[in-house]
Formats: structure tokens, C-alpha cells, sequence
């Protein structure tokens, strides 16, 4: 049996947010598309999720779920049982209401004390639903800079996940340090690399679901970097609604949301039968490597 050294970790992880959500020009939150109906929708978040909770208890997988405080709070309204449905997954935070924390879209970058105000708002949330430690964190659209990582470190997370790194020669999969922003806090980024046809993609599953990747070619991203990232973690990510909605929030058809669920059956299915993989929690990956490596390790 190898050691968890030298062989690749794969974990499986969720942005649980409000369906088909988009930043807004003039306000820090996101709304549902399409937004000129300005509101907020989470029906199709609430069916993905509950379905893929179903497929994560039939496979055996412990999934890390990060979730933005809004969508939590409204769930657990809805009278959705998340604590008991979280329990063994690893329950981590996605802002408060998918705040645009650089203004990229809203043209309003918010300030550092406002970054700390509303990740704080969200945490105290989110500990508060699921009585435990949050310590991970993805920001919405995956967009950081040097106050949101302040903001994390400063509020005692152990680590950022918003990051997307070319995995291959410069990188493993290992975790650094966010020295490129002064900071001491852990990076666990999310690869990405290239297709069949020298085509780049990512590890998010939001292709599979528009039809426009099938769930081999995932299959064959794990098989590839199982050899050229040991010790590395593999971490896929999904949006639950994007199982019943497309990204414009237009529902999909019966039979298109019954191919959205056959393929990630299948995506997870392949992934237990893969030899030589380890499937695990990103907290836990992360708490193992820990353990084992030196940490000062920077960006290699
Ligand atoms: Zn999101």
C-alpha cells in the first residue's frame, strides 16, 4: 500500500448559492438571473443539493460543502434538514450573500472593513446552523485579492480554496502559503489543465452540465494527474442547481436533468472504483499534510 504521499487525493466539493447567480452592477450581492427580475431563487440549489446528498450517501463520499450563509439560512427555513445532511461532510464558507468583493461586475470593490464585516456576518452564520469550526473558505466567482485574504486570516481560517492553478510540471496540487498576498494562510487552489485536444479546462463540472463536456473527460483529467501530482490534491467543484437550471436560470428539460444526474452518478461512480486515488475532505487533506510536510513551503 502506498503512503498518502505519493499518491493523489481527489475531493469532491460544493458552492452551494442561490440558482444561476450573477453579480449586478450597483450592489455588492448577486442575484438569480435574469436579474432585471431582481430577485433571488433557490429552488433548483435546494433539489441539486438534496439529490446530490443522495448520491454522496450512495457512493460512500464525504464531500466539502461551502456554503453562502444566505443560501444555508433559507434552506434550513425551507425546513431542509442541512445539519443532519452535512454532518459527515466538511461544512465551509461562500461568503454571505455572493458578494462581488472586487467590484468587478458591480463597480463597487468593497472596502476592508466591509470585506471583514460581511465574512464575519457570514461565518458567525454559518457556526452558528451547523455548531462547528468553519474553516475553509471559496470566494464568489472565485475572485480574491489582498483584503479578502487579510479578512481570512484575520477571522481564523485555516484556508482559501478560490484560487485556479495549472496542474503539471509548476505545480502538484500541494498546498502553499498566500505569500503573494502577505499572507500565512493556505491556499488549496483548483486545477486546471488541458483536454485531449490541448483545449484548457477546469475541474469545476459546470461543462457537464451545459452539454458541453462529457464525464469521461474528468475521469481521464484524475487519471492523468494521479501520475504527475502524488501527494497532490484533485478538487472538484459543482454548483447544485446547475443540476435542474442552465447558467441563464432557464430550467432544463426532464430528460436533460436526467442525463445531468446519470453523468455525475457516473463521475462519482468511476472515481470509487479508481485504484490508486484517495478520496477525502479538503480539511482532511489538508489536516494530513500538515502533519507530514514542513510548513513554509511557498508556491512550487
Ligand atoms: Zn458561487
Amino acid at each position: 500500500m502506498k503512503k498518502d504521499s505519493e499518491i493523489l487525493s481527489v475531493a469532491i466539493s460544493l458552492d452551494i448559492d442561490p440558482d444561476a447567480n450573477c453579480a449586478v452592477k450597483g450592489r455588492y450581492d448577486a442575484l438569480s438571473s435574469p436579474v432585471e427580475q431582481g430577485g433571488v431563487r433557490m429552488d433548483a440549489c435546494k433539489k441539486g443539493l438534496l439529490k446530490i446528498f443522495e448520491l454522496l450517501d450512495t457512493y460512500s463520499l464525504d464531500a466539502t460543502l461551502f456554503y453562502e450563509a444566505r443560501t444555508a439560512r433559507e434552506l434550513v427555513n425551507n425546513g431542509v434538514r442541512l445539519q443532519e445532511l452535512s454532518a459527515r461532510h466538511e461544512v465551509a464558507c461562500h461568503s454571505l450573500k455572493h458578494e462581488d468583493f472586487l467590484g468587478v461586475v458591480s463597480g463597487l470593490p468593497m472596502g476592508d472593513g466591509v470585506i471583514v464585516e460581511t465574512v464575519e456576518k457570514a461565518k458567525t452564520i454559518l457556526e452558528k446552523i451547523f455548531v462547528r469550526e468553519i474553516k475553509g473558505f471559496r470566494s464568489p466567482y472565485t475572485r480574491i485579492n489582498r483584503p479578502v485574504i487579510k479578512a481570512l486570516e484575520q477571522l481564523g481560517f485555516t484556508y482559501d480554496s478560490s484560487e485556479t492553478m495549472p496542474l503539471g510540471v509548476e505545480w502538484q496540487g500541494k498546498p502553499f502559503l498566500m505569500t503573494a498576498f502577505d499572507s500565512n494562510l493556505l491556499e488549496l487552489a483548483l486545477p486546471s489543465f488541458k483536454d485531449s485536444n490541448g483545449k484548457k479546462m477546469t475541474s469545476y463540472l459546470w461543462a457537464i452540465f451545459e452539454g458541453k463536456r462529457v464525464s469521461l473527460e474528468y475521469i481521464d483529467a484524475v487519471l492523468w494527474a494521479r501520475e504527475v501530482a502524488k501527494g497532490g490534491l484533485f478538487i472538484f467543484s459543482m454548483h447544485p442547481w446547475h443540476l435542474y437550471t442552465n447558467y441563464r436560470g432557464i430550467p432544463f428539460s426532464r430528460e436533460r436533468v436526467m442525463e445531468n444526474i446519470k453523468n455525475l452518478d457516473e463521475v462519482f461512480s468511476q472515481l470509487k472504483q479508481m485504484q490508486g486515488i484517495n478520496l477525502i475532505r479538503q480539511d482532511q487533506y489538508l489536516e494530513d499534510w500538515l502533519r507530514r510536510e514542513p510548513v513554509g513551503i511557498a508556491k512550487q
